[in-house]
């Protein structure tokens, strides 16, 4: 039984898959994806000895041995060409180490690329989109969930070409087009979070500072997104 956040990566996940799932600590994704038959075999890789427990504990609860290994490596060190990996999930984590656990990847394995991508960044989603089309992938596809006060983006991404503007790369390309109730209550909020800023800002006498002015432009930013 998945988190709704877990089972909205999932449902991205292309059926067959050969998954890597980065980060995957109690191993929960693959392990479901597995049981349920819906891909044929997945790779947990953690870069912690504690979350690695998890995953091979769950090896043996669900009777995965075999299909679910799990590897200790940093990031996509974890994917060796035998394993055929063609879809990698990272999720949990946040944009800026979705994007350097990539990056890194794609310095040291002569710029190699999967055929899917599911990411799902905690924060800084403006900075994984930005890696993605810096690096030959293009954003197939885009959601937004929440859980309680939590707003959480999931984002496909496939090789090919793509250019964003700048209020794609914050808001995406495809979840700023559906402006869904989601979408709205993430950016209302953030207004909101904004509008305190500010105002402590005038309060400090800072409202003539760089930083009032630039918290001023993403509040503009987000006012057009939500008109
Ligand atoms: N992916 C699961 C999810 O979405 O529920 C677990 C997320 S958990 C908050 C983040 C996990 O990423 C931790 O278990 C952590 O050890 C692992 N992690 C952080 N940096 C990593 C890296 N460079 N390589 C592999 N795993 C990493």
């Amino acid at each position: 039984h998945l988190s709704p956040r877990l089972e909205a990566v999932a449902n991205y996940v292309p059926e067959g898959a050969y998954l890597a799932d980065i980060g995957s600590d109690h191993a929960y994704l693959p392990a479901h994806l597995l049981v349920s038959r819906q891909i044929k075999y997945a790779l947990a890789g953690e870069v912690a000895v504690g979350p690695l427990a998890n995953v091979q504990s769950e090896i043996i609860q669900q009777n995965l041995q075999g299909q679910l290994i799990a590897r200790l490596a940093n990031g996509l060190d974890a994917v060796q060409t035998s394993d055929q990996i063609n879809a990698v999930v990272i999720a949990g984590m946040g944009g800026l180490l979705i994007r350097d656990i990539l990056d890194r990847d794609w310095q040291k394995n002569n710029q190699r690329q999967f055929p899917t991508l599911v990411l799902q960044p905690n924060t800084e989603e403006a900075a994984v989109r930005s890696w993605l089309i810096a690096h030959q992938y293009q954003v197939k596809a885009e959601k937004i969930i929440q859980e309680g006060k939590h707003f959480y983006e999931i984002i496909v991404a496939q090789p090919g070409f793509q250019e964003l503007g700048i209020f794609d790369l914050q808001f995406g390309p495809f979840l700023r087009r559906q402006a869904g109730p989601v979408f709205s209550a993430k950016w209302s909020a953030e207004l909101q979070r904004i509008n305190l800023i500010l105002d402590r800002l005038v309060v400090a006498q800072k409202g003539d500072s760089v930083t009032y002015k630039e918290w001023q432009a993403q509040k503009k930013k987000i006012q057009e997104v939500l008109r």
